[in-house]
């Protein structure tokens, strides 16, 4: 009976992991994947991070009854405020509250079905480039008219503001609008404070429906708050919306999966009504969340010491992504590398968008065995200073070869 099951095709970043690790060349580098390396090029565990795993494991008041559906709740509320920040109007009035979900894949999941199933919503636009996930979540949750707007110039490398407005603008009334949050994936290039007015004027205007996609806040400037600034304006200017987070990166809790569904409404009244949805559509898909990543993320959120030390982290990897980007900036004008540059140093959070092309991406991956998305995405996070010399030249060599 499963003779005729065709094979699926390969998850790119998956697949060009798997061959880094085959690779066998000392100076192999690996652009690829999304999670963050020390100088060192290893995996980071944050100290506080560490420590309270410690003290959790270690308290006996602990055990693995399962959580409700819907999550741990000092978890849910601790990562509300988060987002929407402490002194949040919609927190206050009772208009806003957070379900527990399965990291931020899971959020974007939940979210979609039930946008499709209560809200009969079936259309829904996402950036080109975006997060190739977003396309297979919506189209699994049942979404039939899936459309991306135009987000990238090639030439100019930057925002095509332009035609992202013009392209919203054709977006039926009730679609779902995904918008990233901060620290734009794959590009790195967000809007600015006065695009992302326009872009709410817009969404009002055409009575769409916001969704944004936040898997980087805190990892991407330093400041939680200031990455927050887009979800928070829009919430500010009265729209009903979704967040979906993820603590992967700004807590470097990958494999844990702490994720939260955020909710704002414009009463409280809706709530009840929301929330027991929400706990049916958990119900049939998992029955309840993991609690070991919500344990520690509402442990050191909710307490003043720990989630200073944990700001002092957020610093700590923002900053040194921000070096590696001046320092391949500066290295790839320093060997007049043909073109600008600049907009490795103007992107922010994890990803550059580096402009190559894929037929540069293959030089690099076959020649000089450094692995990256055929679109010319990197990981600033895979250089350090050990290797940025070496991946500078081979960038150089690409585009002058
Ligand atoms: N959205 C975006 C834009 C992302 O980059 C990621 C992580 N790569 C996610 C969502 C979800 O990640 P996770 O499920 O690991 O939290």
């Amino acid at each position: 009976i499963y003779a005729d099951v065709p094979k699926g095709p390969a998850i790119e970043v998956f697949a060009l992991t798997q061959a880094f690790k085959d690779d066998s060349n000392p100076s192999k580098v690996n652009l690829s994947v999304g999670a963050y390396r020390t100088d060192a090029g290893v995996p980071w565990v944050l100290p506080v991070v560490r420590k309270t795993e410690i003290s959790i494991a270690s308290d006996e008041a602990v055990n693995h009854e399962y959580l409700p559906v819907t999550g741990l709740d000092t978890f849910t509320s601790a990562a509300t405020e988060l987002v929407l920040g402490a002194d949040s109007p919609a927190i206050k009035e009772n208009r806003a509250f957070g379900v527990q979900t399965i990291s931020g894949t899971g959020a974007l999941r939940v979210a979609a079905d039930f946008l499709h199933i209560h809200l009969n919503r079936n259309v829904v636009y996402y950036s080109n480039p975006t997060w190739e996930n977003h396309h297979k979540i919506f189209s699994d949750a049942g979404f039939t008219t899936l459309k991306s707007y135009r987000y990238w110039d090639q030439n100019k490398r930057q925002l095509d503001f332009k035609n992202m407005v013009a392209d919203l603008n054709e977006a039926p009334p009730g679609a779902v609008i995904i918008l990233h949050a901060c620290a734009h994936n794959p590009t790195g290039i967000d809007p600015t404070q006065e695009q992302w007015t326009e872009l709410a004027d817009l969404l009002e205007k055409k009575k769409l429906f916001p969704l944004f996609d936040s898997a980087y806040q805190g990892f991407a400037s330093g400041d939680p708050d200031r990455d927050a600034w887009a979800v928070r304006y829009f919430v500010q200017r009265g729209f009903e919306l979704f967040t979906c987070q993820s603590f992967a990166k700004n807590f470097g809790l990958y494999c844990e999966r702490a994720g939260n569904l955020t909710v704002v409404q414009k009463c409280a009244g809706t709530k009840a009504a929301i929330h027991s949805q929400l706990t049916w559509i958990v119900r049939g898909q998992y029955s309840n969340p993991p609690a070991y990543g919500a344990r520690i993320v509402s442990k050191v959120l909710n307490t003043p010491e720990l989630r200073k030390e944990w700001m002092a982290s957020i610093q700590t990897m923002s900053s040194r992504i921000r070096q590696m980007r001046t320092a391949l900036r500066d290295k790839l004008v320093a060997l007049g590398t043909p073109g600008n540059w600049d907009h490795i140093v103007n992107q922010i959070g994890m990803f550059s968008y580096t402009g190559l092309n894929e037929s540069q991406v293959r030089v690099l991956i076959d020649e000089y065995h450094i692995y990256l998305l055929k679109t010319g995405r990197i990981n600033m996070c895979g250089l350090n200073t050990g290797n940025i010399e070496y991946v500078a030249k081979a960038i150089h060599a690409a585009v002058t070869g």
